[in-house]
């Protein structure tokens, strides 16, 4: 390649101002902010340098076909950091506990108290009474122990950060013994056996994948054993002829060998969901009830509060997790609580179904979502133009619960089909996931479906222009 035939072309490269002024014109990335701006044009300048210097004499360049080739560059790569920045989107996925989309929607009086306590100043870790410091998370933590019956409660980052805690706390240098059938992998990158590793714990395994008994684990303590390990095995299920002993049996033998049960609850629920199918997830309070030294379970899955991890337990063990240096490491911020508290506090007024996002998403009935479904597709029908290429139907279907927790439970919901005469199921999925604001819905067999189960009701009348103004391309 001739040198100086690149020299001038590269002297045909628009600069900064140039870019921004051209893009401008249409207000591309203007929401962005000028630091922003700058370097995402900078960067489509530098892509176009590379172009350049791979490009032969024969490829045209022009002054205005650059500039015209990075502005749209520019405004390329100003959507996709747009796309970036956190903003709420539409669950019509019917997953209640998403992990993408941000697990458990916060419950309004949870939502206000972190706008309130973070914007401003607190009593964080301030006692009112006596003017001195106090225990940061010390209304959160009575209110977890009246309602799981624990003798105290500590919390930090999540339920992953919880295990790994407890067992850095008491599993340490010694044995912890686990079935086999509960070595998973909960998600990411938190598997049991590496988490143990990381804790300085040794793995002792027994039983089998389908079936351990209280034997298996009696027989496998030893002078070295420091814990026995209950993994509520949250993403999965082993269904057959299986068999794993009770908490109280556990329980049981644990301190008969003077030694800690802790039990990683997961998902672990605050009040009964058996008749929505959610019997296999463990109570807290019945664990506590049946014995468990320590249970850990997570704040954004069934509890429906924000991303917190909880232990719970015996008032000494608590104590020593909460010298642990880790702990301090690990702690939560001003704004966990404050949602922690305020959504405690509606488990406290026996008001968490009619406040809770989550329980009252789970508890919604297929016949109310049907007529939602029949009302939502009855009024597209009407505002929809004659010539429109999309039909809408409502069909029975499944929502799910999502978040790794109680796989196979599948409430009932009334999904509705949108289904386009030009475009594909996958077409229609991009279109309205790149709406404003996003829509995320499903695709089952090659058909696109929104379920209502996870879509707010003020929110619907949103999603009923997402679908006219739906221009799948
Ligand atoms: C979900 C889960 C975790 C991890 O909880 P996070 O709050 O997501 O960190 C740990 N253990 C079990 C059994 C779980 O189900």
């Amino acid at each position: 390649m001739n040198q100086s035939f690149q020299n001038q072309r590269f002297k045909l490269l628009p600069s900064v101002d140039e870019v921004l002024t051209a893009a401008d014109t249409d207000g591309i990335g203007s929401v962005l902010g000028h630091v922003s701006r700058v370097a995402n044009a900078r960067f489509a300048i530098a892509e176009l340098r590379k172009r350049l210097a791979n490009a032969t004499e024969n490829d045209p360049a022009g002054r205005s076909e650059m500039l015209r080739d990075a502005v749209e560059l520019f405004k390329h790569v100003c959507s996709n950091e747009q796309a970036l920045r956190m903003q709420s989107v539409i669950n019509a996925t019917g997953v209640v506990i998403h992990t993408n989309l941000g697990r458990s929607p916060l419950s309004d009086a949870a939502a206000n108290a972190v706008r309130d306590i973070a914007a401003g100043y607190s009593n964080l870790e301030y006692d009112l009474t006596t003017g001195k410091r106090g225990k940061r998370g010390a209304a959160a933590e009575s209110l977890i122990c009246q309602l799981t019956g624990a003798e105290a409660a500590c919390i930090v980052n999540n339920c992953a950060a919880a295990a790994f805690l407890v067992l850095s706390v008491f599993g340490n240098g010694g044995e912890v013994i686990v079935s086999r059938g509960e070595l998973v992998e909960i998600g990411g990158d938190f598997r049991v056996p590496d988490v143990l590793e990381r804790s300085g714990s040794t793995l002792s395994e027994v039983g089998t994948t389908n079936r351990t008994k209280i034997g298996d684990y009696a027989k496998a303590i030893g002078p070295e054993t420091k814990m026995l390990l209950r993994v509520h095995p949250s993403n999965y299920r082993i269904i057959g002829f299986t068999e794993m002993p009770s908490v109280a049996a556990l329980a049981g033998l644990a301190k008969e060998n003077g030694i800690v049960f802790f039990e990683d609850a997961g998902s672990g629920a605050l009040v009964d969901l058996s008749e929505f199918g959610l019997g296999d997830e463990p109570l807290i309070s019945r664990s506590i009830a049946d014995g468990a030294n320590i249970v850990s379970f997570s704040g954004d899955k069934l509890l429906g509060g924000p991303q917190c991890g909880i232990i719970v337990g015996r008032r000494d063990l608590i104590e020593t997790i909460r010298r642990h240096p880790l702990y301090r490491a690990l702690r939560v911020d001003k704004m966990a609580y404050a949602a922690l508290e305020a959504t405690l506090s509606s488990y406290a007024r026996e008001s968490h179904f009619e406040e809770i996002p989550v329980l009252k998403i789970l508890s919604m009935k297929r016949e109310e979502l049907e007529r939602r479904a029949a009302e939502f597709t009855a009024e597209l029908r009407r505002e929809m133009p004659d010539d429109s290429p999309l039909t809408v139907e409502v069909v029975i279907g499944k929502s799910a619960i999502g978040g790794g927790s109680a796989p196979g439970v599948e409430p009932e919901t009334a999904l509705i089909s949108v289904v386009s005469a030009k475009h594909s199921a996958e077409a229609l999925s991009n279109a309205f996931r790149e709406g404003k604001p996003p829509v995320i819905g499903r695709i089952v067999d090659d058909t696109f479906y929104l379920d209502l189960r996870t879509v707010f009701t003020i929110d619907e009348a949103t999603l009923k222009k997402a679908v006219l103004n739906c221009t799948a391309t």
